[in-house]
């Protein structure tokens, strides 16, 4: 890695070396009102090829924060996603509901 190459494709939190990935935090959805028809359309947009808008800022190895499997997030969006996390009580009812759902 070279200096020419962190100019052209800078780390946008430290700006001193070269971004290898983008913050996969999704900004917004596709569905602006999350509305699935069926169980096929559910199953297409939760499926790992389809994109949403994503933060997409340039971050380097050391500035990202791994948040799943192939999931990086930038500081900023990674704080929110920990905070997004249910308490425990909620996180349990919401399991039982996909378990639910999986049934049908
Ligand atoms: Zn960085
Ligand atoms: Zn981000």
């Amino acid at each position: 890695m070279n200096d020419a190459e962190v100019f052209e494709n800078p780390c946008a939190i430290c700006s001193k070396r070269v971004a290898t990935k983008l913050c996969d935090y999704i900004i917004r959805y596709d569905n602006g009102i999350i509305f699935f028809r069926n169980w096929q359309r559910f199953k297409e947009v939760n499926s790992p090829g389809y994109k949403h808008e994503t933060c997409d800022l340039p971050l380097c190895d050391e500035c990202s924060h791994n948040a799943g499997h192939q999931v990086d997030m930038c500081p900023h969006h990674y704080k929110l996603h920990q905070q997004a996390k249910l308490p425990n009580d909620l996180a349990r009812k919401a399991l039982k509901q996909k378990a639910k759902a999986l049934q049908d």
